[in-house]
């Protein structure tokens, strides 16, 4: 496609490659029929094509974008399934991600708007804050469930966590080490699901990994990042940048897979800056995902249940690692039920459940429609982000009792004779 960037935006280390991925689009439109937005909505300006053109002419233009290219740049999932159908390999992420920090910078968004992307980026991001705001979300929950739009959103994520037990400080130690692994704390997942990373720790031991609390670390930054909150989202960068260097090890583990994607895509944050970018390249060389490290281990559960795993876009689109969460749950002895439509985005895509109810409304009732179809007696997935906005869902959305809803980490430990059935007993 033509384009008319400038010399200094191309030769830009962050707008370069924006620019370069709307030069290498030549408007096939292959890319529309993999766009959930597309797919759901029929509205070109709400497809890859669509806004690559706008996002083209915000660039292009710089100053302050119209409300027609945010409205429609904001629908955009950053789930990146346009990137699988593309022939000429656009890069659409780094346009993307460039348009989101060009809104942030230069877009007036109305104050209740601002406050809840500031909130989002500031409170979410801490699990102690995670942790009042669940706390007046319970003291409050005859008023949560009855509120609209993007705070009854909020409010929900709290009324339906179930924390079982404290964030895990230390981990089972194997009897032999094969390799010693850093856990990144995170933010929301410690709060609402402290049970994933214990879980994750007892299965990896069994593998011969240990894992340690990475120190000094917090949130990978993918929330604020995903707003284009740049600067707060290399701020927590650097930090998990920093904590790492402090000491040695084999690896850093997130078990979030929209979370292990930040982290294996940290360098770009840093792109032409001398002192962060090699560092940044050397902590993403090292960053792990729960699919990295987990080996198949035959096991037989206590009952060998239906599930149906859900790939988030983070594991398919970013990490690609497609199908080993299924062999892993098949080797563990759970039969693993085939769905339609599982590339398509759940509609969590990271703050996109709060910042954009409705539409990610649609696209749950869209998704858990397809799995119920199938039947399982557990839904599995890999990423809080899924897991929460999945759960989320009323009887009266779904025609029917959801299932149990899981990390396929405790799914395994589980099944590999780590105590009680998660869906039935809280664990310590
Ligand atoms: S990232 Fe996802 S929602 Fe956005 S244009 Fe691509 S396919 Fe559509
Ligand atoms: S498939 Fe690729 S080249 Fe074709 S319109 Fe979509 S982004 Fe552009």
């Amino acid at each position: 496609m033509r384009y008319n960037f400038t010399p200094e935006q191309i030769a830009d280390p962050q707008m370069g490659p924006a620019a370069q991925a709307v030069r290498s689009c030549v408007h096939c439109g292959f890319c529309t029929a993999t766009c959930p937005t597309y797919v759901e909505l029929g509205d070109e300006r709400d497809s890859p094509r669509g806004r690559i053109i706008l996002m083209k002419d915000m660039l292009e233009k710089g100053g302050a974008p119209t409300d027609e290219q945010v409205y429609h740049i904001d629908r955009c999932l950053s789930c990146l399934n346009c990137k699988t159908a593309c022939p000429s390999s656009v890069n659409y992420q780094r346009l993307v991600d460039q348009a989101r920090i060009h809104i942030h910078e230069h877009y007036r968004r109305p104050f209740s708007d601002r406050l809840l992307r500031w909130t989002i980026a500031k409170v979410m991001t801490r699990p102690a804050l995670v942790r009042i705001g669940l706390l007046l979300a319970r003291l409050g929950a005859p008023l949560a469930r009855l509120m609209p739009g993007r705070l009854g959103a909020m409010a929900k994520m709290g009324l339906i966590a179930r924390p079982s037990g404290p964030e895990p400080m230390h981990f089972p130690r194997p009897a032999m080490v094969v390799q010693r692994i850093a856990i990144m704390p995170g933010c929301v997942q410690g709060a609402l699901a402290p049970q994933i990373d214990a879980a994750v720790g007892r299965v990896l031991a069994r593998r011969g990994i240990e894992l340690v609390t990475l120190e000094g670390a917090g949130c990978c930054g993918a929330l604020p990042h995903h707003m284009g909150r740049e600067e707060d989202s290399r701020a927590w960068a650097r930090k998990a940048i920093e904590a790492f260097e402090r000491a040695t090890f084999d690896g850093v583990l997130i078990t979030a897979t929209g979370c292990s994607a930040q982290l294996k895509d940290i360098a770009q944050q840093f792109a032409g800056d001398p002192v962060w970018e090699p560092r940044a390249r050397k902590f993403a060389a090292a960053a792990r995902d729960f699919l990295d490290l987990c080996t198949p281990m035959v096991a037989t559960p206590p009952k060998a249940l239906r599930v149906a795993y859900h790939p988030a876009c983070s594991l398919q689109n970013s990490l690609k690692l497609n199908g080993l969460s299924e062999k892993l749950l098949e080797a563990a002895g759970f039969m693993v039920l085939p769905f339609q439509e599982s590339h398509l985005c759940c509609g969590s895509a990271g703050t996109y459940s709060i910042l954009q109810p409705e539409l990610s409304g649609r696209l749950r009732r869209r998704k858990l429609g397809h799995i119920m179809a199938a039947n399982p007696e557990v839904l599995a997935s890999g990423n809080i982000g899924c897991l929460q906005h999945l759960a989320a869902a009323s009887r009266a959305e779904v025609g029917s009792e959801l299932p149990p809803i899981l990390h396929i980490a405790e799914l395994l430990d589980w099944a590999e004779g780590g105590g009680a059935a998660p869906w039935e007993k809280p664990r310590a």
